[in-house]
């Protein structure tokens, strides 16, 4: 049958969003990162001010209050600044930049799958380095190919582990092509990667969904040397951030002293849910992100998956090579976590029932 498609988007399988299950449902959400908490009140207070009628207006192309007050938190000049409709927008930017039939682009597995989603549209190869078990960042490997483009996600999903800073330095050096680092999880980390943005083929993103609270409203950015960004911006949709994002973007920036206070009961949580989970019976990987990768004690990952979806709980079981045996739960709040426990719990048979009780 003739297709009317490309060639490589028939080959490709598209990205599998987490389940988003109907708003006014009791369903337990802790399949795709999000926040447990609300956005800032500044955010309500933005919505409920806006005036309306500048909606006939186009948007600022270049969103300059959003990216002027990601300048003053992160104290890097406002031409460093690139907004995109969600970082994934950022990320299919670079690609499609910096990407022609012949370019390679390479990632460390398991990672972000959005990123072989987004090299499968492209007529680009794709590179998949496998991770060590111990989750070091395997330089060789990556420099040996020298991609166009060179993903790393730190912290990474679905491993929540953080890439040292000194390792992409030295990726950033050993490169000729892009090193684009993830930092969507940043928020929840104990160190962030915004110094190696001074090489010129670095570009660090940064999202406004996980610690801010925003996955809705789609705000991500890139922070890169201005030359680099030229080209990203060439490629860009010219109104891809509305004026509401926009608004609440610059008025989320401004109130870190809201975020930072929700990402600290985040990592009291995920320290609690961790105990927890491992006084079943579960591997539980050390986290940097506001989710938990873990393995089951009988490896039945899918069948957990699947018996707490019954029960209104929603978790992450990825059908994915070397992640078959694992599950990625978000921290959610205490009370969801309680409730996760517990059902995990009635799960289980003893010898696991009882332990951790006494
Ligand atoms: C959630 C996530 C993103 C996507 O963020 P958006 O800004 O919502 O598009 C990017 N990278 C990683 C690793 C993520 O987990």
């Amino acid at each position: 049958m003739t297709s009317f498609f490309r060639a490589e988007v028939d080959a490709m399988t598209g990205y599998i969003p987490g389940e988003q299950p109907k708003s006014d449902s009791k369903i337990i959400k802790l399949n795709s990162n999000e926040n447990p908490y609300p956005p800032s009140p500044k955010v309500k207070d933005v919505l409920q001010n806006f005036d309306w009628e500048w909606l006939r207006r186009y948007p600022d192309a270049s969103a300059t209050d959003f990216r002027n007050a990601i300048s003053e938190v992160l104290n890097v000049p406002t031409d460093w600044i690139i907004v995109g409709n969600g970082s994934d927008e950022v990320l299919n930017l670079v690609i499609r930049a910096c990407t022609n039939s012949q370019s390679k682009v390479v990632y460390p597995m398991p990672t972000y799958i959005l990123y072989r989603t987004l090299v499968e549209m492209q007529p680009a190869q794709k590179v998949e380095i496998d991770y060590p078990e111990d989750y070091k960042l395997p330089i060789d490997e990556l420099v040996k190919v020298d991609g166009a483009v060179t993903f790393i996600a730190t912290p990474n999903s679905p491993s929540g582990h953080i890439v040292p800073v000194e390792d992409l330095r030295e990726l950033a050096t050993r490169l000729s092509g892009v090193l684009v680092i993830d930092e969507a999880y940043v928020d929840f980390a104990s160190s962030d990667a915004l110094s190696v943005v001074k090489f010129d083929n670095v570009i660090s993103i940064r999202t406004l969904s996980k610690g801010y609270s925003l996955a809705g409203i789609r705000l991500g950015f890139g922070i890169a040397n201005p030359k680099l960004l030229q080209g990203l911006y060439k490629v860009k949709d010219s109104y891809n951030i509305d004026a509401i994002a926009c608004a609440i973007g610059a008025a989320a920036m401004r109130d870190q002293d809201y975020k930072n206070s929700c990402a600290e009961k985040i990592k009291i949580s995920r320290v609690k849910l961790s105990e927890d989970l491992r006084k079943i019976g579960f591997k539980v990987w050390d986290s940097q992100t506001n989710f938990l990768l873990v393995q089951p004690p009988q490896g039945n990952a899918e069948y957990l998956y699947l018996r707490l979806k019954e029960q209104g709980i929603l978790i992450r079981y990825f059908q994915q090579e070397g992640l078959e045996d694992k599950l990625r739960i978000t921290v959610g709040t205490d009370e969801e976590n309680q409730v996760l426990v517990e059902a995990l719990i009635g799960l289980y048979p003893s010898p696991y029932q009882g332990e951790g009780k006494g």
